[in-house]
Formats: C-alpha cells, sequence, structure tokens
C-alpha cells in the first residue's frame, strides 16, 4: 500500500510510515479485511465510509507541512483509521464524529491499538469547539459544501484546515490561516460523506 501511495505523489516519509505501521484491516468488518489495503473506501456502517488510503495520506501530508504537530482536530471519526495514523504524527490528537455508534466502536480499536494520545468526543464539527483553540491543523473527514469559517477562528497563525470542498464536485481543499485572513488552495478532485449537522444518538 505504501509503495502504491509513494507512486501516487505522496512524499512526506514521517506520513508514509504512520500509514505503514497503522494496520488498516483491523478498522473493517471481517469479511471486507482482504480489500482492506486496496486503494478504495469501504462501508463501516451507518452509511459510512473509510476513506481510501490515498486520500488519508495526502490530507495528512497537507496538515503536517512537514513540521511537528502539537495539536490536531478530526472531525469525522468515523472507524477510528485516520485517527490512528494522526496518533503517529502529532502530539495530541482530538477527534470527534456526530454518530454515536461508530464513535463507540472507533474508541475501543484505538484503545486495542494503544492509541493513547487520541481523545475521541461525540459532537457536532458543525458547531462550535472553542476549547480546543489554538490548533495546528484541523482535517475535515466529510465533504461540506460551504467552508465552515468558524473553524479557520480555532487554528493558530500559519495552522491548516483541510477540508474537501464543493457542490457537485469535491476538492481536498487547504485552508492556510494567516495573520489577517486566509490563503485558499485547492488540490486534487475526491468523494467524501457529506458533512452534516446535529449529532445521531444510536
Ligand atoms: N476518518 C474516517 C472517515 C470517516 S467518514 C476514517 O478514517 O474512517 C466521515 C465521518 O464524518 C462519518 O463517520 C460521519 O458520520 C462524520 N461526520 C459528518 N459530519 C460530521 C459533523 N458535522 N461532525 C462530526 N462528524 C461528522
Amino acid at each position: 500500500m505504501v509503495d502504491r501511495l509513494r507512486e501516487n505523489g505522496v512524499s512526506d516519509e514521517v506520513v508514509l510510515q504512520a500509514m505503514n505501521a497503522i494496520p488498516r484491516h483491523f478498522f473493517v468488518e471481517e469479511a471486507l479485511a482482504s480489500r482492506a489495503y486496496d486503494d478504495v473506501s469501504l462501508p463501516i456502517g451507518s452509511g459510512q465510509t473509510i476513506s481510501r488510503p490515498l486520500t488519508v495520506a495526502r490530507s495528512c501530508e497537507l496538515a503536517r507541512t512537514r513540521s511537528s504537530i502539537r495539536r490536531i482536530l478530526e472531525i469525522g471519526t468515523g472507524c477510528g483509521y485516520q485517527a490512528a495514523v494522526l496518533s503517529l504524527i502529532a502530539k495530541e490528537v482530538y477527534s470527534i464524529e456526530r454518530i454515536s455508534s461508530l464513535l463507540g466502536r472507533a474508541r475501543v480499536k484505538l484503545r486495542k491499538l494503544k492509541c493513547h494520545n487520541v481523545q475521541v468526543k461525540h459532537a457536532d464539527g458543525s458547531s462550535g469547539l472553542e476549547s480546543l483553540f489554538p490548533l495546528d491543523a484541523i482535517i475535515v473527514a466529510a465533504g461540506a459544501v460551504e467552508l465552515p469559517e468558524h473553524l479557520i477562528d480555532l487554528l493558530a497563525e500559519d495552522g491548516r484546515l483541510i477540508i474537501p470542498l464543493g457542490k457537485d464536485t469535491q476538492f481536498l481543499t487547504e485552508v492556510k490561516k494567516l495573520k489577517v485572513g486566509y490563503e485558499l488552495i485547492q488540490h486534487e478532485e475526491v468523494s467524501f460523506v457529506p458533512f452534516l449537522s446535529g449529532v445521531v444518538v444510536k
């Protein structure tokens, strides 16, 4: 899987090593385990999917900008795979998920893999999370139609928000927080489940 990521342009060795270390098959149902290292998204229940390895690697690479991350927030824990990868590239990882049943399963897996620097929370990423300010990076693992500007406010200066953005076609988008305002860079086309609001209790 890592060789294929390299061939597809991922070049940050810290990210590649983390992707190599975290067993993706551990995060999918047994029946799908044989496909866990293919470059495809797979169902994880509740109508959600684990993202393609290439997309996970690219968003980690863009968030890291080749320097160390102290505090990162992931919105959309899903099965917990990307949070586990992030645990190897950041000091403190916060990950929130709106669907409680997914979060429960992710929490167990992250504990089994001893990802002790990851804190997961049942919360809605479309509302405020002021207590986490200042963050070095935020990765949104669900596709938004409009840029959620309140998330940019949570970043430290020079921090990055990585988010799939677009109405009909989504693009992996990097938002760099500046002293005043922000800069937006559009990267490759991607396909994500929608960024929704509200929490789901079951
Ligand atoms: N990073 C995940 C990908 C999960 S798919 C992984 O490695 O598996 C995206 C997830 O985002 C879904 O589980 C969905 O429920 C969640 N999500 C969508 N909108 C959200 C929101 N506003 N707040 C929190 N989670 C959200």
